[in-house]
């Protein structure tokens, strides 16, 4: 199987860089975590079948983390009629708002629920199919004004482990609570809120094998350079296109 990384950036796009989202490929199946990139654009520009996306697993509402969204579903709703998907997100306003906004830009015509298939998740394993288990936990990103997820996936006998975005300076300690109980291949690690300083020491505790720092605010960035040359843990920085595969 393999992850690509399709964006990589924090709230906002740079140059090099578009916002959150993680594809993963499993056989001919394609999933995604997060869809801040502007997803359908890069499957066609890849070359990739878009029959064979199965599923978006969003961790938080912000934009940043779904703007791609809207547009793959648009065209999933008129133009690519034989696709069908699961896509979760996480508040059930959003849902709503998002049904709606897809009826409008389909000329009144709502999408089709049966191929367009939009869940609420929660916490706990919310998907699972012949080729992955989804978990979803929970994160303070938002604080208790919305919600917000981590996301642990289990595939082909791999684990990966994203972090999804989690509180301010991790006031909340909420980096995924299976860090150092739960071996994983890699840890997706997002590095907005806090720095390198802040995170440091679970990064050294935890079970995981790799671990690549994404969603990176550039002012983070000298100081976790420094930090993974001292590190104990191999520590990388995503960048758009990244290619991770797991034998
Ligand atoms: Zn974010
Ligand atoms: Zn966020």
């Amino acid at each position: 199987m393999k992850l690509t990384f399709l964006g990589t950036s924090h709230g906002v796009p740079s140059k090099e860089k578009y916002c959150s989202c993680c594809m993963l490929e499993v056989g001919d199946s394609i999933y995604f975590i997060d869809a801040g990139a502007p997803v359908v654009d890069e499957l066609i520009r890849m070359d990739k079948n878009l029959n064979n996306v199965k599923a978006f697993f969003t961790t938080h509402a912000h934009g940043d983390h779904t703007n791609g969204l809207f547009n793959i579903c648009h065209l999933f709703s008129w133009y690519f009629t034989k696709t069908s998907v699961d896509i979760f997100l996480t508040e059930e306003r959003f849902k709503k708002a998002f049904i709606e906004m897809l009826t409008c830009l389909n000329t009144n015509n709502p999408p089709d629920e049966s191929r367009l298939r939009i869940h609420i998740a929660s916490s706990g394993v919310v998907f699972e199919d012949n080729n992955v288990r989804i978990t979803y936990f929970p994160t303070a990103h938002m604080a208790d004004r919305m919600l917000s997820y981590g996301i642990l996936v289990e595939a082909e006998g791999h684990r990966i482990l994203f972090s999804g975005d989690c509180s301010q300076h991790l006031a909340a300690h909420d980096l995924p609570p299976m860090l150092d109980t739960v071996p994983v291949d890699l840890f997706i690690c997002e590095l907005a809120h806090f720095g390198i300083e802040e995170c440091g020491e679970y990064i050294e505790r935890s079970l995981a094998d790799r671990i690549i720092m994404t969603h990176v605010l550039e002012s983070n960035l000298d100081a976790l350079y420094e930090y993974a040359k001292t590190s104990n843990k191999q520590i990388e920085t995503a960048y758009d296109r990244m290619e991770i595969v797991f034998d």
